[in-house]
C-alpha cells in the first residue's frame, strides 16, 4: 500500500515533533525556518530524496562524506556480503578486512606513510594523531592555525581555531598555540623546545574554504624538518579526491608525518576515521600495542566500505572528475557572483571543495533557503557563517551542475530582493 499525501504529512510532523522533544529542538526549528519542512527518506548518487519523493542535489554532501555518491553499488554489495559474514570483529583474532584497508591506505597516501589506526570519526582520528605525537616526541606543545576545524572532542577542539565552538568549553588542553593560516613564518616563530607537532588542514574547510598561498605546505614541511617537529595534515575533509587530487597535499608534493582521514573514507555508507603514519613513528606503539584502542574502530563493515571506496575512486577516476566538475561549478558560481558585487565577496575553492563568501551571513542564509526551494542542498561553513559551501559528490553529472548553478542564481536573486526590501 502506498502512503497517501496526508500519511506523508503526518510522518513529517511526527519527525519534527520527535526532534523537538527528544533530539535537538533548536536544530529542528532552524531547519523549518530555512524552509525545509520535510524529512529525508532515501538517497542515490548525487541525490537525496525526501518522503514526498522529491530529489535534491546534495551539495552539502556530508560535508565531504559523499565523494563517491550515496549508496554506491560496489560499497553496498561489499557491506551486504560482510553483514552476512561478520559485521563486527571478535577483537582477538586478526581482522583481515582491517589489514586490507590499511594496506590500501598505505598504497595511496604520500611519502613513507605505512601504518594505520582505524577509529570511528574525524575527531577521533585527530585525537589519536595528537596522542601519537605525545608518545613519540614526549612534547606537549602543538602549533595549530586560527580558524582551523579539527572536530569537537576536547583534544581536537583544542587544536581547532574557531572561538564559537571552543569558548564555552574552556579550559581546553594546554600547550596549543594558534597562528594565522597561510603564514609559514608565524609557524616558525611559534615553534620552541616544547613543541612536538604542527597540525594543519591543507585547505581550511570550516573556516570558509581557504586555500593557503602556493608553496605554504612545502615551507611548513621544511620548517618542521629543520626543527625536528612532526607535521600532521588533517585531510578528514580535503582527502580522497575532494580537491581534485587524492590528497590536497599531493598538489604541492608534500608528505606529512601523520595524516588524518575520515568522512569519504566510509564510502558514503559507514562512519570511519583513521590516522596513518610512518614505521619509525609507529614504534611508539610497540611497547604496548593496546596503549590506544577503540571497541568499534577498524570494524569489518567500516573497513570493507573503506576498501571499496578507495577502489571506486581509482576505477572511476574521481580525482579527474572532481577537477572537471569543480571547474564547471566554480565558473558558474563566479559568473553569478559577478552580478552581485555588493552581496557576494567571492566564489573560491579547489576541485569540489568550493565556497561562496557573502558580505552578510543572513543574505547567505536566504540564498541557501532559495536553493532549497529549487531542490539543491547546501549549508554554511561551521567557523564562517558568511560562506556557503558546495561539496557535491564527484559522481555528479554536468547537467546536475548546471541545475546547481541556476538554483544558486535563483537563491541569490531572492536574497537580493529581500536585502533591497529591507534597506
Ligand atoms: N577535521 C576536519 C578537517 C574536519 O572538517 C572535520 C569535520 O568537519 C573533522 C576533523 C571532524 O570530523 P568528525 O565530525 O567526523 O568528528
Amino acid at each position: 500500500m502506498t502512503a497517501t499525501p496526508s500519511d506523508v504529512d503526518a510522518q513529517i510532523d511526527a519527525a519534527f515533533e520527535r526532534y523537538a522533544k527528544h533530539v535537538n529542538p533548536a536544530f529542528a526549528a532552524l531547519i523549518k525556518f530555512m524552509g525545509f519542512d520535510t524529512v529525508e527518506d532515501r538517497a542515490e548518487g548525487a541525490l537525496v530524496y525526501d518522503v514526498r519523493g522529491r530529489g535534491y542535489i546534495d551539495c552539502l554532501g556530508g560535508p565531504g562524506v559523499f565523494t563517491i555518491g550515496h549508496r554506491h553499488p560496489k560499497v553496498i554489495a561489499a557491506l551486504k556480503d560482510q553483514l552476512d559474514r561478520m559485521p563486527l570483529s571478535s577483537r582477538l583474532l586478526l581482522n583481515r578486512w582491517q589489514a586490507e584497508a590499511a594496506e590500501k591506505i598505505a598504497e595511496v597516501t604520500p611519502g613513507e606513510l605505512q601504518y594505520t589506526f582505524f577509529c570511528n570519526s574525524g575527531a577521533e582520528a585527530v585525537e589519536g594523531a595528537l596522542k601519537l605525537v605525545r608518545l613519540h616526541t614526549r612534547k606537549p606543545g602543538v602549533v595549530a592555525t586560527i580558524g582551523a576545524f579539527h572536530g569537537k572532542t576536547f583534544g581536537a577542539l583544542s587544536a581547532s581555531g574557531g572561538a564559537v565552538h571552543k569558548t564555552p568549553f574552556e579550559p581546553l588542553l594546554p600547550g596549543f598555540r594558534h597562528v594565522p593560516f597561510g603564514d609559514a613564518a608565524a609557524i616558525e616563530e611559534a615553534i620552541d623546545d616544547t613543541v612536538g607537532a604542527v597540525i594543519l588542514e591543507p585547505i581550511q574547510s570550516e573556516a570558509g574554504i581557504i586555500a593557503p598561498p602556493e608553496g605554504y605546505l612545502r615551507q611548513v614541511r621544511e620548517i618542521c624538518d629543520e626543527a625536528g617537529v612532526l607535521l600532521i595534515l588533517d585531510e578528514v575533509q580535503t582527502g580522497l579526491a575532494r580537491t581534485g587530487t587524492m590528497f590536497a597535499c599531493d598538489a604541492e608534493g608534500v608528505a606529512p608525518d601523520i595524516i588524518t582521514l575520515g568522512k569519504a573514507l566510509g564510502g558514503g555508507a559507514m562512519p570511519i576515521g583513521a590516522f596513518t603514519s610512518t614505521a619509525e613513528i609507529w614504534e611508539a606503539f610497540r611497547d604496548n600495542p593496546l596503549i590506544h584502542s577503540s571497541t568499534f574502530g577498524g570494524n569489518p563493515l567500516a573497513c570493507r566500505a573503506a576498501t571499496a571506496a578507495l577502489e571506486v575512486i581509482a576505477e572511476e577516476q574521481l580525482c579527474d572528475k572532481a577537477r572537471e566538475r569543480g571547474a564547471q561549478l566554480l565558473a558558474g558560481l563566479q559568473k553569478v557572483a559577478a552580478q552581485y558585487p555588493d552581496l557576494i565577496v567571492e566564489a573560491r575553492g579547489r576541485g569540489l571543495l568550493l565556497g561562496v563568501e557573502f558580505a552578510d551571513s543572513d543574505v547567505g542564509g536566504i540564498a541557501i533557503a532559495g536553493m532549497g526551494a529549487r531542490q539543491v542542498l547546501s549549508a554554511y561553513t561551521l567557523n564562517a557563517p558568511k560562506v556557503v559551501r558546495f561539496e557535491p559528490p564527484a559522481v555528479i553529472t554536468g547537467e546536475q551542475i548546471d541545475t546547481v548553478i541556476s538554483a544558486f542564481a535563483h537563491g541569490v536573486r531572492v536574497a537580493a530582493e529581500v536585502a533591497r526590501a529591507a534597506s
